[in-house]
């Protein structure tokens, strides 16, 4: 919080809490507190606890008012003599002769349990053995394939058989990591790790769930993924213990973060130090709620603009973070996000939702919105054109698409191959959604089919095709995933896919019990043919260079569309791609129930995936002009 908070403690010996960055600078000698207010506070008080909940404090402290930063917020600040590690804190200020109440302040590092108070240790003793020696893996953004997940629903079963179930640790065990390698995703998007509200850490034994789309404490790790949420140091060395073990087995961390909104108004961080700043109004004075969830940030602001900047920053350089999804990016602002990308090493991915849940108080063509992703470069946004065409749209699980063999969804689903570009074989005015092309390089577009929100694939397949058979449903599954992992945006898949998970047909299952979320991994044994299929299309990808090109006018130069047919999307990908060993190679997605047959030029073709099986040294041949594809899957041949 380097702009947020001065550090005014420069005689001090920096040894813990990062200065430049920090409300909280403790020494074993002295500790300093500092914060802004708005230019109205009329005073601010420190209270000092040994309980990081729960007793009375031990010493209240008065802020001095001192000279204001660089956006003409005053600071204010204090110094405790003495050693306050261990202890707990929090800030209090007055406005108009009432005090707005304790809080943690607005970045706090280290939190007491359920995140209302500050916790005030040391720092550096939370980083593990080698943590220093700890290096982010170097991955090009072509090369990025993402699972997304929550750490309840992959490990709470005891199916899973990990240790640490729910746990940041769970990330640590072998069985965890040989999984993902296994599998062969290269960057785990964590759900909100982040200290957020809606979990009772003092509760945890009653196994209560959510996604976590409700921030508290922005630069805290979330305590009930702790093993202790009681001690603040505890979930801290946790969590850089789980970056550390990924980190080692060559896997990004990736944090998904909400920055569009806070848990509430009355009891945030941001409205108890600073009524109002953080917050967009309506023109008729009310708060505005871009976000679905009864606020909405204001990232235009410069208050709000460098907290956000200042955060990541925080998470990169303190946890090593590799990249961030952002919550509702469509609520920021394009300078904002331009920034924050501006603010960060080029190796951190950067993406994000680009839509709103409700009308922002913004000039609409300022908001960082899917369509103008081009605008904002080195930043991605979710393909919900081809994830729409393939399954279905969001609002409505019954309605299906290309999967149950319906036509008028080859357009979309061929933006979505090449990665949103502009393509000169893509009709965009037949696209779904998008009218004209959206970003700039196919890396800036998320291909997914299935995310936490709304029904994981297996529900949404059973839910819009009735009558579908279990054949069908792997059949259909698989085929979606191939037009993600063949598609030269980055792909994206929701942990469990690749065990055939269900939600028991739960739409939104933010706040749903384990037995709806968690992973059933008896499933691997179950139908080993899903895994090993997801396993060998990753491989394929990351093995070909064509089906991850990462250069917008290759893409154009090498890749060409096949006619489409109702239910079918085929495209072929020229001899010549710098680093692919085959020459011409075609995909073809069958999403009808009748056999197709496509055109090709005269020859011999190795096939590598036919009928739900995927093998990069061939599963025999085929020969043109005319090649047989069967129906509902994927058909890959190159020669
Ligand atoms: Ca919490």
């Amino acid at each position: 919080m380097k702009k947020l908070f001065m550090a005014i403690a420069a005689t001090l010996a920096m040894t813990a809490l990062q200065g430049a960055e920090a409300q909280v600078c403790y020494t074993p000698t002295a500790t300093t507190f500092s914060t802004i207010t708005l230019s109205k506070a009329q005073a601010v008080k420190l209270r000092i606890y040994n309980e990081g909940m729960g007793g009375s404090p031990v010493k209240t402290v008065a802020l001095r008012r001192c000279a204001a930063d660089k956006n003409g917020y005053p600071t204010w600040n204090a110094q405790v003599e003495g050693d306050l590690s261990g202890k707990f804190y929090t800030l209090d200020v007055k406005y108009n002769g009432k005090w707005g109440g304790e809080c943690a302040g607005l970045a706090a590092q280290a939190v007491g349990v359920n995140g209302h108070r500050g916790a005030i240790i040391d720092m550096a003793a939370t980083n593990p053995e080698g943590w220093s020696d700890d290096r982010m893996p170097a991955i090009d953004a072509r090369d990025i394939v993402l699972y997304e997940m929550h750490h309840r629903d992959f490990s709470i079963d005891p199916s899973s058989e990990l240790k640490y179930k729910g746990k940041f640790l769970a990330l640590t065990e072998p069985r965890a990591i040989e999984h993902l390698t296994s599998l062969g995703v290269n960057a785990v998007h964590l759900l909100p790790s982040f200290d957020y509200a809606s979990i009772d850490e003092t509760q945890l034994h009653n196994n209560h769930y959510n996604w976590g789309y409700d921030p508290l404490n922005y630069n805290v790790p979330e305590g009930g993924y702790s093993t202790n949420p009681y001690d603040p140091a505890t979930r801290i060395r946790e969590f850089k213990l789980m970056v550390q073990a990924l980190h080692k087995a060559g896997i990004k961390v990736i944090l998904d973060v909400v920055y569009n909104h806070t848990m509430s108004i009355g009891e945030s961080n941001f409205q108890r130090i600073m009524p109002d700043e953080f917050y967009r109004k309506t023109p008729q004075g009310e708060y505005s709620n871009g976000s679905g969830c009864s606020n909405e940030t204001a990232s235009e602001r410069p208050v709000m603009r460098d907290y956000m900047i200042e955060s990541v920053r925080y998470w990169v350089n303190e946890y090593h973070i590799d990249g961030f999804r952002f919550d509702l990016m469509g609520i920021h602002d394009i300078p904002t996000m331009n920034a924050i990308r501006a603010a960060l090493p080029p190796h951190i991915f950067i993406y994000g939702e680009g839509w709103s849940a409700g009308e922002c108080a913004h000039a609409a063509d300022q908001l960082a919105m899917k369509a103008v992703t081009h605008k904002m470069p080195g930043i991605g946004a979710f393909c919900d054109d081809m994830r729409d065409a393939l399954r279905g749209p969001f609002n409505d699980d019954h309605q299906a698409a290309f999967l149950a063999g319906k036509p008028g969804h080859e357009e979309s689903i061929k933006l979505g191959i090449v990665g949103a570009i502009n393509h000169p074989q893509v009709d965009y005015s037949k696209v779904n959604y998008s009218k004209s092309a959206w970003t700039q390089q196919p890396t800036q577009m998320i291909s997914y089919v299935s995310c936490h929100d709304d029904m994981c694939l297996v529900d949404r397949l059973l839910t819009s095709i009735p009558g579908i058979t279990t054949d069908e449903l792997i059949r259909l599954d698989l085929l979606a995933q191939t037009a993600v992992f063949t598609s030269q945006g980055v792909p994206f898949m929701l942990s469990g896919e690749e065990m055939l998970r269900n939600k028991k047909g739960v739409h939104n299952s933010y706040c749903s019990p384990d037995s709806v979320n968690q992973l059933n991994w008896t499933n691997l044994e179950t139908y080993p043919q899903v895994f090993a299929y997801y396993k060998n299309l990753i491989a394929l990808r990351h093995n070909h260079r064509a089906f991850h090109m990462g250069d917008a006018g290759l893409v154009t130069r090498m890749l060409e569309f096949l006619p489409s047919q109702d239910a079918l999307v085929a495209f072929h990908i020229k001899a010549g791609v710098p680093g692919e060993p085959w020459n011409d190679i075609y995909v073809v997605l069958n999403g009808s129930k009748q056999v197709r047959t496509i055109d090709v030029p005269q020859g011999n073709y190795t096939v590598v995936c036919r009928n739900i099986t995927i093998n990069e040294n061939g599963l025999g041949t085929v020969s043109g002009p005319i090649v047989e594809v069967p129906a509902q899957s994927a058909l890959i041949f190159h020669n």
